[in-house]
């Protein structure tokens, strides 16, 4: 393990009531002693102290000292957390008297996180639920953040690759035993069974993968339709700000605008497209062209149309949406939803219609696989279990414990049992400071 103490704050820097700042490493228990002149507390303990500059002796704050010693704590290693005054002057003062201390440094991104893994005490998974919980800004991102953070997904994989372990030996032991063999037939029928089983778990869980994924990166919602059609003016009425231009000149709004709500506890970004229309401008043209492609890649796409315009027939993930319901003439009779965005007619009725679309997209956060690194993963392994499966009566013993070994090492990237230090710098790389 690494041998630097390592300090951050877990708090956002600004002002606020109360600050944590975390010491973690061995010289975590020095760095308490420099600070509040005595022995860290009692574990888990919250103690109260003055807090002071080694250097000068200049009383800085009086805070709430925690100790957390090594191994039950979040990084395995001696941790000292201190809650202080939140402000950045003593913040910042408190930083400096830590790292006044020998051997202590300020720590990366994501580095005291980085450490819970390397001791063991989070699997990949977990770290990457952690990274989630902190960017929820949904209840349904948040609640599937916490069912990984809990282990979900990662004591599935740990039951797969147990299963498949427990065949390669059996595979192992049979090569063992007479490499030029077939294997017996019952032993081969009841093998197939077991790799089936997991094969067959492996597709339930990546299946619910899309959902998983959406929901983690946000829905797309697209406001489309002819220039003029109301998009911009929808989109500030949905947003609650003003985010679009809205303007009665056509083609004004020339690029695509993205706004981040929460809807029915769905993440939702929202995209004003500029008014779709051939022209001859270039800088509108490649606005067009941009509002298209995202577009046409979006969860869920709302056709606006205007008074007196012809209705389209729906396609695939399109909800046409009739617009200035005020302005329209003669009753509003059947057809598709009417909407008025500067009067609120219909607005409640087309939130519900779009929630219900996304909920079905999302799922209510079930999803247990919910990163593309996951699924790839996961989908090396399945294609490794269908080989072992075709080939189970002709190939021979060495090739079928292959396909096994494949899997299972494939199922130990989700979890990070397998993998370079490459994909752990990517995954905490995406760390704030002070996780
Ligand atoms: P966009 O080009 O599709 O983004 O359309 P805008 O949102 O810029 O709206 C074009 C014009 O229609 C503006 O003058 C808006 O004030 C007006 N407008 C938008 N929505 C409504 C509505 O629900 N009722 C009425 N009466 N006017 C609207």
């Amino acid at each position: 393990m690494d041998a630097d103490t390592i300090v951050a704050p877990a708090t956002a820097a600004g002002r606020a009531a109360i600050g944590v700042l975390r010491v973690s490493g061995p010289r975590a228990a020095a760095v308490c002693r420099a600070l509040t002149g005595r022995e860290p507390p009692p574990p888990r303990l919250a103690s109260l102290r003055r807090l002071a500059e080694p250097a000068s002796g200049e009383v800085v704050d009086r805070g709430l000292v925690i100790w957390f010693p090594a191994p039950g704590s979040y990084t395995g290693e001696d941790l000292l957390e201190i809650q202080h005054h939140g402000g950045s002057a003593v913040a910042a003062a408190l930083l400096s008297a830590c790292l006044a201390s020998p051997g202590v440094r300020p720590a990366l991104p994501g580095e005291l996180t980085r450490r819970s893994f390397l001791a063991g005490r989070l699997d990949l998974t977990q770290v990457e639920a952690v990274a989630d919980l902190i960017d929820a800004t949904s209840r349904a991102q948040a609640r599937q953040a916490m069912r990984q953070l809990d282990g979900e997904l990662g004591r599935r994989c740990e039951s797969w690759r147990t299963a498949l372990l427990d065949a390669l030996a059996v595979v192992e032991a049979e090569i063992d035993f007479g490499p030029d063999q077939d294997l017996p037939a019952d032993l081969v029928d009841s093998l197939a069974a077991s790799v089936a089983a997991v094969r067959d778990g492996m597709a339930r869980a990546v299946a619910t993968a899309r959902s998983g994924e959406r929901l983690r990166e946000g829905l797309v919602v697209a406001v489309t339709g002819a220039p003029n059609a109301g998009k911009s003016t929808l989109v500030n009425r949905l947003a609650g700000r003003d985010v679009a231009i809205v303007t009665a000149v056509p083609g004004t709004t020339r690029d695509v605008i993205e706004v981040a709500i929460e809807l029915a506890g769905l993440p939702v970004v929202l995209l004003d497209t500029a008014g779709l229309r051939d022209t001859t401008d270039p800088v509108e043209a490649e606005g067009v062209a941009r509002a298209r492609r995202r577009a046409a890649t979006a969860d869920l796409r709302l056709l606006l149309i205007a008074p007196g315009e012809p209705v389209p027939e729906p396609d695939d993930g399109s909800l046409v949406v009739r617009s200035k319901a005020d302005l329209a003439v003669g009753p509003a009779g059947s057809g598709p939803l009417a909407i008025s965005a500067l009067t609120g007619t219909g607005i409640e009725a087309l939130l519900d219609e779009v929630a219900g679309r996304l909920r079905a997209i999302a799922g209510e956060g079930t999803a247990a696989v919910t990163r593309e690194r996951h699924r790839l993963a996961l989908m090396d392994a399945t294609a490794a279990l269908e080989r072992f499966l075709a080939g189970r009566r002709d190939l021979e013993l060495a090739l079928l414990g292959e396909e096994l070994r494949l899997a299972v090492e494939a199922i130990g990237r989700v979890t990070g049992r397998v993998g370079g230090e490459e994909v752990l710098d990517r995954i905490f790389a995406r760390f704030c400071i002070g996780k």
